[in-house]
């Protein structure tokens, strides 16, 4: 019953807009129009990284069948198991994810974890995800923004698989806005220290999905599935709406 009460309240907050979530077209209800679904199907049938999940970019090299893994994945490990994404960060992907990060179009965080949600393969349910955990946003970030994105996922994520949602305890404690253009191993220092988690035990020997909005270079599901590790926690998994492509 509050669980509808509350629905309506944010329908009514936020109410679902009858246009395609991804490319906005009318005429499609809120539901994912034809030619949308489409490209999100063509993404299924790219062969991606067996590790993080990321497809391949022109000219990257990719053996002719079964799993394979990207030549980053190759070098060296994640603290994470394996991450996956319904499609690449392009196109009407990378814009719906915009206007949900930067166009205050909260409702789409409902059909965006309805597409991470497909993607939630067997080999990621089977863990025994006890705790769903959005990457967090500093706390200027969030006063700027008005809400932290991730977290609207991880709620979204969370009540349809019936596990609860931990948005408090790891938090980000620095900011690292010039991410953008320092070389990897600056980047990865700067996210090094900027996740904190506030009280262990909530962590502690337990399975985690680590949600987040877009998986690129992999630095910030790697800094926090190691401050989550330094918890103690148990296996680490990652999902986000979209992730880059690999060369
Ligand atoms: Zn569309
Ligand atoms: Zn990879």
């Amino acid at each position: 019953m509050f669980t509808i009460f509350w629905k309506g309240l944010l329908d009514l907050v936020f109410p679902p807009r009858p246009e395609c979530p991804l490319c906005g077209s009318p005429g499609s209800g809120s539901q994912i129009c034809g030619s949308c679904r489409s490209i999100i199907s063509g993404y299924r049938r790219e062969p991606y990284c067996g590790r993080c999940g990321r497809l391949p970019g022109k000219g990257a090299v990719i053996p002719a069948d079964g799993p394979h893994l990207c030549l980053e994945c190759r070098r060296h490990g994640w603290p994470f198991i394996l991450a996956r994404a319904p499609g690449a960060y392009e196109g009407h992907l990378k814009e719906a994810v915009h206007r949900f990060k930067y166009g205050g179009s909260r409702w789409l965080a409902g059909p965006l974890a309805s597409l991470m949600l497909e993607v939630l393969l067997p080999e990621i349910l089977s863990a025994g995800i006890e705790l769903v955990v959005p990457v967090p946003l500093s706390r200027d970030k969030l006063r700027q923004r008005g809400f932290n994105q991730a977290a609207l996922l991880a709620k979204e994520i969370g009540s349809a698989l019936k596990i609860p949602v931990n948005a408090r305890t790891l938090v980000k404690v620095l900011d690292t806005p010039a991410q953008t253009g320092l070389p990897k191993a600056a980047r990865e220092l700067n996210l090094r220290t900027a996740f904190k988690v506030m009280n262990k035990e909530h962590f502690q020997n337990k399975n985690i999905l680590i949600v987040d909005d877009v998986f690129t270079t992999g630095c910030t599901m790697s800094a926090v599935a190691e401050a989550l590790k330094r918890s103690g926690a148990g296996q680490l998994f990652g999902i986000t709406v979209a992730n880059g492509r690999y060369f």
